[in-house]
Protein backbone atom coordinates (compact mmCIF):
# COMPACT_ATOMS: atom_id res chain seq x y z
CA UNK A 1 0.00 0.00 0.00
CA UNK A 2 1.56 3.28 -0.85
CA UNK A 3 2.15 6.35 1.77
CA UNK A 4 0.67 9.96 1.11
CA UNK A 5 2.00 12.56 2.86
CA UNK A 6 0.41 15.98 2.61
CA UNK A 7 1.97 19.36 3.65
CA UNK A 8 -0.75 22.09 4.24
CA UNK A 9 -3.47 22.40 6.07
CA UNK A 10 -5.72 24.73 3.94
CA UNK A 11 -8.22 24.58 1.71
CA UNK A 12 -5.79 23.34 -0.79
CA UNK A 13 -3.82 20.47 0.99
CA UNK A 14 -7.20 19.37 2.76
CA UNK A 15 -8.73 18.66 -0.66
CA UNK A 16 -6.02 17.29 -2.06
CA UNK A 17 -5.87 14.79 1.37
CA UNK A 18 -9.41 14.12 0.52
CA UNK A 19 -9.46 13.35 -3.25
CA UNK A 20 -6.37 10.78 -2.23
CA UNK A 21 -8.73 8.84 0.40
CA UNK A 22 -11.45 9.07 -1.67
CA UNK A 23 -9.45 7.00 -4.44
CA UNK A 24 -8.51 4.57 -1.58
CA UNK A 25 -4.61 4.22 -3.24
CA UNK A 26 -3.04 3.88 0.37
CA UNK A 27 -2.56 5.82 3.57
CA UNK A 28 -2.92 9.68 3.88
CA UNK A 29 -1.11 11.36 6.15
CA UNK A 30 -1.65 15.60 6.50
CA UNK A 31 1.01 17.51 8.26
CA UNK A 32 -0.18 21.41 9.28
CA UNK A 33 2.61 23.12 11.21
CA UNK A 34 -0.17 24.91 13.20
CA UNK A 35 -4.27 23.89 13.25
CA UNK A 36 -5.96 23.56 10.26
CA UNK A 37 -6.83 26.95 8.73
CA UNK A 38 -4.46 28.38 10.09
CA UNK A 39 -3.23 30.15 6.87
CA UNK A 40 -5.10 31.94 4.29
CA UNK A 41 -7.84 29.55 3.85
CA UNK A 42 -9.79 30.19 6.94
CA UNK A 43 -9.66 33.88 5.92
CA UNK A 44 -11.01 34.23 1.93
CA UNK A 45 -13.47 35.74 0.31
CA UNK A 46 -14.77 32.00 -0.62
CA UNK A 47 -15.53 33.07 -3.76
CA UNK A 48 -15.82 31.19 -7.32
CA UNK A 49 -15.91 31.93 -10.38
CA UNK A 50 -15.34 29.84 -13.84
CA UNK A 51 -14.82 32.74 -16.15
CA UNK A 52 -10.93 33.29 -15.70
CA UNK A 53 -8.70 34.18 -18.80
CA UNK A 54 -6.70 31.30 -19.47
CA UNK A 55 -7.95 27.94 -21.56
CA UNK A 56 -6.34 25.57 -18.44
CA UNK A 57 -8.11 28.32 -15.76
CA UNK A 58 -11.21 27.78 -17.49
CA UNK A 59 -11.46 23.73 -17.95
CA UNK A 60 -10.14 23.49 -14.40
CA UNK A 61 -12.22 25.72 -12.48
CA UNK A 62 -14.90 24.16 -14.48
CA UNK A 63 -14.00 20.88 -12.68
CA UNK A 64 -13.98 22.65 -9.34
CA UNK A 65 -17.70 24.24 -9.60
CA UNK A 66 -18.93 20.20 -10.34
CA UNK A 67 -16.96 19.61 -7.12
CA UNK A 68 -17.73 22.36 -5.13
CA UNK A 69 -21.53 20.73 -6.02
CA UNK A 70 -20.00 17.36 -4.88
CA UNK A 71 -18.67 18.50 -1.87
CA UNK A 72 -22.35 20.11 -1.06
CA UNK A 73 -23.91 16.75 -1.13
CA UNK A 74 -21.16 15.23 0.74
CA UNK A 75 -20.33 17.97 3.56
CA UNK A 76 -23.66 18.87 4.26
CA UNK A 77 -24.19 16.45 7.32
CA UNK A 78 -20.27 18.37 8.77
CA UNK A 79 -22.29 21.61 8.01
CA UNK A 80 -21.21 22.84 4.86
CA UNK A 81 -23.17 23.74 1.47
CA UNK A 82 -21.81 25.39 -1.53
CA UNK A 83 -24.00 28.79 -2.21
CA UNK A 84 -24.81 28.57 -5.96
CA UNK A 85 -26.25 32.48 -5.68
CA UNK A 86 -23.81 32.86 -9.41
CA UNK A 87 -20.82 35.40 -9.43
CA UNK A 88 -21.23 38.67 -11.20
CA UNK A 89 -18.36 40.23 -12.93
CA UNK A 90 -18.60 43.54 -13.34
CA UNK A 91 -16.20 45.79 -15.89
CA UNK A 92 -16.49 49.89 -16.84
CA UNK A 93 -16.67 50.64 -20.77
CA UNK A 94 -12.68 50.51 -20.63
CA UNK A 95 -12.05 47.11 -19.15
CA UNK A 96 -14.64 45.29 -20.80
CA UNK A 97 -12.82 45.11 -24.31
CA UNK A 98 -10.10 42.64 -22.50
CA UNK A 99 -13.00 41.03 -21.38
CA UNK A 100 -14.80 41.06 -24.13
CA UNK A 101 -12.13 39.24 -25.85
CA UNK A 102 -12.35 36.16 -23.88
CA UNK A 103 -15.71 35.25 -24.90
CA UNK A 104 -14.95 33.29 -27.46
CA UNK A 105 -13.13 31.01 -25.52
CA UNK A 106 -15.68 30.51 -23.46
CA UNK A 107 -18.07 29.99 -26.40
CA UNK A 108 -15.30 27.17 -27.95
CA UNK A 109 -15.04 25.49 -24.08
CA UNK A 110 -18.79 25.97 -23.45
CA UNK A 111 -18.95 28.05 -20.35
CA UNK A 112 -21.99 29.50 -19.81
CA UNK A 113 -22.21 32.96 -19.06
CA UNK A 114 -24.61 35.91 -19.67
CA UNK A 115 -23.66 39.44 -20.55
CA UNK A 116 -26.17 41.67 -18.76
CA UNK A 117 -26.23 46.09 -18.56
CA UNK A 118 -26.95 47.95 -16.12
CA UNK A 119 -30.51 47.96 -15.95
CA UNK A 120 -30.72 44.10 -16.87
CA UNK A 121 -28.99 43.70 -13.65
CA UNK A 122 -30.87 46.09 -11.94
CA UNK A 123 -33.87 44.29 -12.67
CA UNK A 124 -32.28 41.08 -11.60
CA UNK A 125 -30.98 41.64 -8.07
CA UNK A 126 -33.23 44.58 -6.79
CA UNK A 127 -30.09 45.11 -4.26
CA UNK A 128 -27.32 46.04 -6.95
CA UNK A 129 -27.06 49.71 -8.49
CA UNK A 130 -24.38 49.00 -11.06
CA UNK A 131 -23.55 52.44 -13.16
CA UNK A 132 -25.76 52.94 -16.73
CA UNK A 133 -22.19 52.07 -18.35
CA UNK A 134 -21.44 49.00 -16.41
CA UNK A 135 -21.62 45.93 -17.75
CA UNK A 136 -22.09 42.11 -16.32
CA UNK A 137 -20.67 39.25 -16.94
CA UNK A 138 -22.40 36.26 -14.90
CA UNK A 139 -21.25 33.23 -14.59
CA UNK A 140 -25.10 31.19 -13.15
CA UNK A 141 -22.58 28.58 -12.12
CA UNK A 142 -20.23 30.43 -9.41
CA UNK A 143 -21.43 31.71 -6.03
CA UNK A 144 -18.97 31.23 -3.04
CA UNK A 145 -18.39 28.50 0.24
CA UNK A 146 -18.04 30.23 3.72
CA UNK A 147 -14.80 29.44 4.51
CA UNK A 148 -15.33 28.49 8.38
CA UNK A 149 -17.93 26.01 7.30
CA UNK A 150 -16.09 24.34 4.20
CA UNK A 151 -12.56 24.43 5.76
CA UNK A 152 -13.55 22.50 9.51
CA UNK A 153 -16.15 20.44 7.63
CA UNK A 154 -13.67 19.05 4.98
CA UNK A 155 -11.04 18.54 7.67
CA UNK A 156 -13.02 16.45 9.70
CA UNK A 157 -14.58 14.60 6.62
CA UNK A 158 -10.76 13.93 5.71
CA UNK A 159 -10.47 12.50 9.05
CA UNK A 160 -13.27 10.13 8.71
CA UNK A 161 -12.29 9.01 5.32
CA UNK A 162 -9.09 7.53 7.55
CA UNK A 163 -6.55 10.44 6.69
CA UNK A 164 -4.38 11.21 9.75
CA UNK A 165 -4.55 14.87 10.05
CA UNK A 166 -1.47 15.75 12.54
CA UNK A 167 -1.74 19.13 13.74
CA UNK A 168 1.47 21.20 15.15
CA UNK A 169 3.58 19.10 12.70
CA UNK A 170 5.87 20.97 11.33
CA UNK A 171 7.86 19.92 8.43
CA UNK A 172 11.48 21.23 8.15
CA UNK A 173 12.61 19.82 5.00
CA UNK A 174 12.43 16.42 2.44
CA UNK A 175 13.87 13.62 2.80
CA UNK A 176 15.36 12.45 -0.23
CA UNK A 177 17.42 9.18 -0.97
CA UNK A 178 19.21 8.31 -4.73
CA UNK A 179 17.76 12.36 -5.66
CA UNK A 180 14.27 11.40 -5.61
CA UNK A 181 11.84 12.42 -2.17
CA UNK A 182 10.92 9.13 0.03
CA UNK A 183 9.86 11.28 2.99
CA UNK A 184 9.35 14.62 5.05
CA UNK A 185 11.32 15.55 8.12
CA UNK A 186 9.86 17.14 11.14
CA UNK A 187 10.60 17.69 14.55
CA UNK A 188 9.47 14.17 15.81
CA UNK A 189 12.09 12.59 12.86
CA UNK A 190 11.39 11.73 9.67
CA UNK A 191 8.21 10.50 7.77
CA UNK A 192 8.46 8.28 4.91
CA UNK A 193 6.32 8.41 2.05
CA UNK A 194 5.92 7.51 -1.51
CA UNK A 195 4.81 10.86 -2.20
CA UNK A 196 5.01 14.01 -0.78
CA UNK A 197 2.62 16.96 -1.80
CA UNK A 198 3.46 20.10 -0.89
CA UNK A 199 0.74 22.69 -0.33
CA UNK A 200 1.97 25.27 1.64
CA UNK A 201 1.06 28.25 0.06
CA UNK A 202 2.84 31.74 1.21
CA UNK A 203 5.38 29.82 2.56
CA UNK A 204 6.36 28.05 -0.76
CA UNK A 205 9.05 30.10 -1.56
CA UNK A 206 10.66 29.34 1.92
CA UNK A 207 10.57 25.71 1.97
CA UNK A 208 11.14 24.92 -1.57
CA UNK A 209 14.88 27.20 -1.35
CA UNK A 210 15.25 24.74 1.49
CA UNK A 211 15.03 22.02 -1.11
CA UNK A 212 17.13 23.57 -3.79
CA UNK A 213 13.67 24.40 -6.13
CA UNK A 214 13.39 28.45 -6.43
CA UNK A 215 9.91 29.26 -7.70
CA UNK A 216 8.87 32.53 -8.67
CA UNK A 217 6.14 33.57 -6.76
CA UNK A 218 5.41 36.95 -4.52
CA UNK A 219 3.06 37.50 -1.98
CA UNK A 220 0.88 39.76 -0.91
CA UNK A 221 -1.57 41.00 1.97
CA UNK A 222 -4.91 40.93 1.47
CA UNK A 223 -7.86 41.46 3.33
CA UNK A 224 -11.65 41.36 3.32
CA UNK A 225 -14.22 42.56 6.36
CA UNK A 226 -17.85 41.63 7.75
CA UNK A 227 -20.49 43.93 7.87
CA UNK A 228 -22.84 44.10 10.95
CA UNK A 229 -26.48 42.26 10.83
CA UNK A 230 -28.90 42.68 7.97
CA UNK A 231 -32.53 43.11 8.75
CA UNK A 232 -32.80 40.57 5.59
CA UNK A 233 -30.83 38.82 3.24
CA UNK A 234 -29.18 41.35 0.36
CA UNK A 235 -30.65 40.23 -3.11
CA UNK A 236 -27.32 40.01 -4.78
CA UNK A 237 -25.00 37.35 -5.69
CA UNK A 238 -21.06 37.25 -5.36
CA UNK A 239 -19.61 40.18 -7.24
CA UNK A 240 -15.84 40.33 -8.57
CA UNK A 241 -16.43 44.91 -8.29
CA UNK A 242 -13.71 45.36 -10.95
CA UNK A 243 -14.62 49.25 -11.23
CA UNK A 244 -14.98 49.68 -7.88
CA UNK A 245 -11.69 47.96 -6.33
CA UNK A 246 -13.27 44.98 -4.51
CA UNK A 247 -15.83 42.07 -4.50
CA UNK A 248 -18.63 42.13 -2.68
CA UNK A 249 -20.78 39.29 -1.65
CA UNK A 250 -23.58 38.10 0.80
CA UNK A 251 -22.35 36.38 4.11
CA UNK A 252 -24.13 33.80 6.65
CA UNK A 253 -22.67 33.12 10.17
CA UNK A 254 -26.10 31.18 10.67
CA UNK A 255 -29.12 30.38 8.04
CA UNK A 256 -30.94 33.66 9.90
CA UNK A 257 -27.88 35.84 9.99
CA UNK A 258 -27.43 37.73 7.16
CA UNK A 259 -24.45 40.17 6.66
CA UNK A 260 -22.14 41.52 3.98
CA UNK A 261 -18.76 40.64 3.12
CA UNK A 262 -16.11 42.87 1.67
CA UNK A 263 -12.67 42.64 0.66
CA UNK A 264 -9.72 44.81 -1.88
CA UNK A 265 -6.22 44.98 -2.13
CA UNK A 266 -3.98 47.73 -1.35
CA UNK A 267 -2.31 48.42 -4.03
CA UNK A 268 0.78 50.31 -3.33
CA UNK A 269 1.56 47.77 -0.76
CA UNK A 270 5.09 46.11 -1.18
CA UNK A 271 5.06 42.18 -0.99
CA UNK A 272 4.87 40.66 2.23
CA UNK A 273 8.23 37.63 2.36
CA UNK A 274 7.69 34.78 4.14
CA UNK A 275 11.77 33.65 5.16
CA UNK A 276 10.51 31.67 7.91
CA UNK A 277 8.54 28.57 7.92
CA UNK A 278 7.53 29.78 11.53
CA UNK A 279 5.17 32.60 10.22
CA UNK A 280 2.26 33.27 11.04
CA UNK A 281 -0.74 34.84 9.79
CA UNK A 282 -2.14 36.29 12.54
CA UNK A 283 0.85 38.96 12.76
CA UNK A 284 -0.26 40.59 9.58
CA UNK A 285 -2.58 43.76 9.86
CA UNK A 286 -4.54 45.76 7.45
CA UNK A 287 -4.59 49.77 6.85
CA UNK A 288 -7.33 51.38 9.25
CA UNK A 289 -8.84 53.35 6.36
CA UNK A 290 -9.50 50.54 4.11
CA UNK A 291 -12.59 50.16 5.93
CA UNK A 292 -13.70 53.69 5.02
CA UNK A 293 -12.97 53.20 1.68
CA UNK A 294 -14.69 49.98 1.27
CA UNK A 295 -17.63 51.84 1.91
CA UNK A 296 -17.54 54.49 0.01
CA UNK A 297 -16.37 52.40 -3.22
CA UNK A 298 -19.35 50.05 -2.75
CA UNK A 299 -21.97 51.44 -1.41
CA UNK A 300 -23.12 53.29 -4.28
CA UNK A 301 -23.15 49.78 -6.03
CA UNK A 302 -25.12 48.32 -3.26
CA UNK A 303 -26.58 50.72 -1.13
CA UNK A 304 -27.52 48.18 1.71
CA UNK A 305 -24.35 48.26 2.60
CA UNK A 306 -24.80 51.77 4.37
CA UNK A 307 -27.06 50.68 6.90
CA UNK A 308 -24.16 48.51 8.06
CA UNK A 309 -20.77 48.79 9.86
CA UNK A 310 -17.77 46.49 9.40
CA UNK A 311 -17.75 44.21 12.30
CA UNK A 312 -14.89 41.82 11.57
CA UNK A 313 -11.67 41.99 9.35
CA UNK A 314 -9.49 38.57 8.29
CA UNK A 315 -6.08 39.81 6.74
CA UNK A 316 -4.08 37.01 5.42
CA UNK A 317 -1.77 36.34 1.87
CA UNK A 318 -2.49 36.36 -1.92
CA UNK A 319 0.65 34.93 -4.04
CA UNK A 320 1.15 35.82 -7.72
CA UNK A 321 3.76 33.41 -9.54
CA UNK A 322 6.18 35.45 -11.95
CA UNK A 323 3.02 35.23 -14.91
CA UNK A 324 0.01 35.23 -12.79
CA UNK A 325 -0.49 31.42 -13.66
CA UNK A 326 -0.81 28.92 -10.83
CA UNK A 327 1.96 26.86 -10.29
CA UNK A 328 0.76 22.57 -9.87
CA UNK A 329 3.20 20.17 -10.81
CA UNK A 330 5.82 17.71 -10.17
CA UNK A 331 9.73 19.33 -10.16
CA UNK A 332 11.57 17.41 -12.60
CA UNK A 333 14.77 17.92 -10.66
CA UNK A 334 12.76 16.37 -7.23
CA UNK A 335 10.89 13.45 -8.27
CA UNK A 336 8.37 12.17 -5.61
CA UNK A 337 7.03 15.73 -4.77
CA UNK A 338 4.22 17.63 -6.40
CA UNK A 339 3.68 21.09 -5.47
CA UNK A 340 0.98 23.62 -5.50
CA UNK A 341 1.34 27.42 -4.98
CA UNK A 342 0.66 30.66 -6.34
CA UNK A 343 -3.41 30.40 -6.88
CA UNK A 344 -3.40 34.70 -7.09
CA UNK A 345 -6.71 35.85 -5.27
CA UNK A 346 -8.59 32.34 -6.34
CA UNK A 347 -6.84 29.36 -4.46
CA UNK A 348 -10.08 28.91 -2.34
CA UNK A 349 -12.23 28.77 -5.86
CA UNK A 350 -9.25 26.63 -7.19
CA UNK A 351 -8.69 23.86 -4.18
CA UNK A 352 -11.25 21.39 -5.11
CA UNK A 353 -9.58 20.77 -8.61
CA UNK A 354 -5.99 21.42 -7.34
CA UNK A 355 -6.56 18.77 -4.87
CA UNK A 356 -7.56 16.29 -7.48
CA UNK A 357 -4.89 17.00 -9.77
CA UNK A 358 -2.50 16.90 -6.70
CA UNK A 359 -3.85 13.70 -5.72
CA UNK A 360 -3.62 12.43 -9.50
CA UNK A 361 -0.14 13.28 -10.02
CA UNK A 362 0.72 12.04 -6.54
CA UNK A 363 -0.93 8.94 -7.09
CA UNK A 364 0.92 8.80 -10.99
CA UNK A 365 -2.69 9.08 -12.54
CA UNK A 366 -3.07 11.45 -15.53
CA UNK A 367 -4.49 14.80 -14.63
CA UNK A 368 -8.10 15.59 -15.61
CA UNK A 369 -6.50 18.88 -17.29
CA UNK A 370 -3.71 19.50 -19.05
CA UNK A 371 -1.45 21.14 -17.04
CA UNK A 372 1.18 21.90 -18.52
CA UNK A 373 0.59 26.07 -18.42
CA UNK A 374 0.96 25.38 -14.57
CA UNK A 375 4.21 23.56 -14.31
CA UNK A 376 6.91 24.62 -12.21
CA UNK A 377 9.10 23.55 -14.48
CA UNK A 378 8.22 26.53 -17.03
CA UNK A 379 9.85 29.02 -15.76
CA UNK A 380 13.59 29.74 -16.69
CA UNK A 381 16.08 29.76 -13.75
CA UNK A 382 17.20 33.10 -14.15
CA UNK A 383 14.17 34.64 -14.93
CA UNK A 384 13.10 32.90 -11.31
CA UNK A 385 16.22 34.53 -9.77
CA UNK A 386 15.70 37.90 -10.91
CA UNK A 387 12.37 38.12 -9.88
CA UNK A 388 12.86 36.61 -6.36
CA UNK A 389 15.37 39.29 -6.18
CA UNK A 390 13.76 42.54 -6.56
CA UNK A 391 10.69 43.68 -4.29
CA UNK A 392 7.47 44.70 -5.79
CA UNK A 393 4.26 46.28 -4.81
CA UNK A 394 0.73 44.97 -5.73
CA UNK A 395 0.14 46.78 -8.17
CA UNK A 396 3.04 45.19 -10.31
CA UNK A 397 2.15 42.01 -10.05
CA UNK A 398 -0.89 40.29 -12.32
CA UNK A 399 -4.62 41.87 -11.33
CA UNK A 400 -6.36 38.30 -10.59
CA UNK A 401 -9.78 38.64 -8.74
CA UNK A 402 -10.83 35.28 -7.71
C1 LIG B 1 -8.52 38.20 2.68
C2 LIG B 1 -8.48 37.15 1.62
C3 LIG B 1 -9.57 36.96 0.79
C4 LIG B 1 -9.55 35.97 -0.19
N1 LIG B 1 -10.66 35.76 -0.95
C5 LIG B 1 -10.69 34.74 -1.84
C6 LIG B 1 -11.88 34.46 -2.57
O1 LIG B 1 -12.90 35.15 -2.44
N2 LIG B 1 -11.84 33.43 -3.45
C7 LIG B 1 -10.75 32.64 -3.61
O2 LIG B 1 -10.79 31.71 -4.41
N3 LIG B 1 -9.61 32.87 -2.92
C8 LIG B 1 -9.55 33.91 -2.05
N4 LIG B 1 -8.40 34.16 -1.34
C9 LIG B 1 -7.19 33.36 -1.64
C10 LIG B 1 -7.24 32.04 -0.88
O3 LIG B 1 -7.51 32.27 0.48
C11 LIG B 1 -5.92 31.31 -1.01
O4 LIG B 1 -5.48 31.28 -2.35
C12 LIG B 1 -6.08 29.86 -0.52
O5 LIG B 1 -6.66 29.86 0.77
C13 LIG B 1 -4.76 29.15 -0.50
O6 LIG B 1 -4.97 27.90 0.11
P1 LIG B 1 -3.75 27.04 0.61
O7 LIG B 1 -4.28 25.80 1.20
O8 LIG B 1 -2.75 26.94 -0.49
O9 LIG B 1 -3.05 27.98 1.69
P2 LIG B 1 -3.26 28.22 3.25
O10 LIG B 1 -4.70 28.22 3.61
O11 LIG B 1 -2.47 29.43 3.59
O12 LIG B 1 -2.66 26.93 3.90
C14 LIG B 1 -1.27 26.64 3.93
C15 LIG B 1 -1.02 25.92 5.24
O13 LIG B 1 0.29 25.39 5.23
C16 LIG B 1 0.77 25.41 6.56
N5 LIG B 1 2.22 25.29 6.52
C17 LIG B 1 3.11 26.18 6.02
N6 LIG B 1 4.37 25.71 6.12
C18 LIG B 1 4.28 24.48 6.67
C19 LIG B 1 5.25 23.50 7.03
N7 LIG B 1 6.55 23.68 6.80
N8 LIG B 1 4.82 22.36 7.61
C20 LIG B 1 3.49 22.15 7.85
N9 LIG B 1 2.54 23.05 7.52
C21 LIG B 1 2.93 24.21 6.94
C22 LIG B 1 0.26 26.74 7.09
O14 LIG B 1 0.24 26.81 8.49
C23 LIG B 1 -1.12 26.84 6.45
O15 LIG B 1 -2.14 26.37 7.31
C24 LIG B 1 -8.38 35.16 -0.36
C25 LIG B 1 -7.28 35.35 0.47
C26 LIG B 1 -7.31 36.34 1.45
C27 LIG B 1 -6.13 36.51 2.33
Amino acid sequence: MSRFIVIGGGAIGLNAAYQLARKKVGSVTLLEKGQVGDGSSSRAGGIITGLLWSETGVLARTISLRLYQELSADLERYGYQFQDVGCLNLFDASSWAEREALLPLYDRLGFGYEVLDAEQMRGRWPDLRPEADQIGLHDALGGYSEPHEFVPALARRCRDLGVEIRENARVNGLETRNGRVVGVQTDLGTLEADAVICAVHAWTVTFMAQCGARLPIKSFVHQRYVSSKLPEAAAIPAINANPQGGYLRPARLGTTDFRLLAGGETENRSEERVEDLSFHMAGLSAPASLRAQLTANLTPLVPKLGQTRWESEQVGLISFSLDGEPILGKLPQLPGLVVGAAFHSGGFAYSPVAGLLLAQLAAEERPSVDITSFSPARFAAEDSAAYLAKTVVQADAFRRRH
